[in-house]
């Protein structure tokens, strides 16, 4: 039975001081392959560094979670389409962010269904780029789509990977058991002129990258910024990410062996953290989740039909924690796409007749949300618009 264990080390400080977040305690728990986990979300905030860490006594990725139930992530209805211009962007950004850097050869380390492989490789046309990934059924499709790839995690493919001039890795440090052995590991396989890319959640503002059970650490800059550098490497730049909705709340440093790279790359400043500021906000956005279900609840009490717009990561939270509204859904519905979204049939948005007795709330980013409403307002669209973000602020 997993449960919390305050006693666990904080992994940036060593301290072990802990303020549990809400939900700490209290299951199920939701992870961004779809998965619903029985057992608590199990957050606490170091007292002494403000790093968020899972102090669970087990982790998923300690089973066979990445190896066999990630795959789900990519399966989404309509993602690889929706989802295409993010790993666009990310490869745009990782590029632009290393100027004049020309690699020999590259390494994506959690590289998924490749992706941002396939970005990256337009970007790079003429450099070999591996994929290293622990899901079997992602590494399959990604080698099945003319990539290279290494059906493993990192730590198992280190003494056979080789080494790369540029490594990068999205979203994939604050999944790790240890993003200390992380990164430690990406050293040894960065070749001594090579560079590191990683980018990851930036935590200094409250998301929802705090919902999942899957994700162990919220790392701010300044945790980066201490691991790596405990790890000796060096961070050669940090920056914030380009003013587009899908890549909100991204960080992205770039990091060496050697401080004596003859390149120079722009940095921005990381943002300031306070943690008696973030132990708040924190609270607050996550009490904003412990609300919700019932504010959907009430805002669909008197409608014939309920629709939820979207069936992306949103989705799988308002499912996983808003319980009580799932229940009343009676179908998703996306733009052009049909299929099926965890329990529920997607149906296509355009297919449907809604009625002013009908419920539409919106599944999907609240940063995003006022100007969907106006979207779906100029389609004359008779059913209610239900949003939330005035509840879970982004
Ligand atoms: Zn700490």
């Amino acid at each position: 039975m997993t449960s919390i264990n305050k006693k666990v080390c904080c992994e940036v400080c060593d301290e072990c001081s802990w303020h549990l977040l809400p939900w700490a305690e209290s299951g199920p728990s939701v992870t961004t392959s779809g998965m619903i986990v029985d057992a608590s979300l199990g957050k606490g905030q170091c007292n002494s560094c403000g790093v968020v860490q899972r102090l669970t006594t087990e982790l998923l990725g300690q089973g066979t979670f990445y190896t066999q139930n990630y795959h789900t992530y990519f399966s989404r209805v309509g993602a690889e389409t929706f989802d295409r211009s993010r790993y666009a962007a990310t490869a745009m950004w990782m590029k632009s962010s290393l100027g004049k850097f020309c690699p020999q050869n590259i390494a994506d380390v959690g590289c998924g269904r490749g992706w941002t492989m396939k970005e990256m490789s337009l970007l790079f046309p003429d450099t070999p780029i591996t994929g290293i990934e622990p899901s079997e059924e992602d590494a399959r499709l990604a080698s099945e789509n003319g990539f290279d790839i290494i059906t493993s995690t990192l730590e198992a493919a280190m003494s056979t990977v080789g080494t790369f001039d540029l490594i990068y890795c999205n979203n994939v440090i604050q999944h790790s058991l240890s993003p200390r052995k992380f990164l430690s590991n990406l050293m040894q396989i960065v070749s001594d002129n090579g560079l590191i890319v990683l980018t990851c959640p930036d935590v200094t503002r409250p998301s929802n990258e705090m919902m999942w059970s899957d994700q162990n650490f919220s790392l701010a800059p300044v945790h980066l910024f201490k691991l790596a550098s405990d790890v000796g490497l060096h961070v050669l730049s940090w920056q914030m990410p380009p003013s587009l909705v899908n890549l909100a709340n991204k960080q992205l440093i770039i990091a060496s062996k050697d401080s004596r790279i003859p390149f120079t790359f722009c940095s921005g400043d990381p943002p300031s953290f306070s943690i008696s500021e973030n132990i708040e906000e924190r609270n607050q956005y996550l009490e904003g989740w412990q609300s919700l279900d019932n504010y959907l609840c009430q805002s669909v009490s008197d409608k014939t039909a309920v629709y939820n717009f979207g069936a992306s990561m949103w989705s799988y939270l308002l499912r996983g924690y808003c319980p009580k509204y799932w229940q009343k859904v009676d179908a998703c519905v996306i733009d052009e796409f049909s299929g099926q979204f965890m329990d529920k049939a997607v149906m296509p948005y355009q297919g449907i007749e809604f009625t002013r007795k009908d419920a539409v709330v919106l599944g999907t980013e609240p940063l995003n949300q006022p100007s969907l409403e106006q979207t779906l307002r100029d389609r004359c669209l008779a059913a209610s618009i239900i949003t939330w973000n005035q509840i879970v602020p982004q």
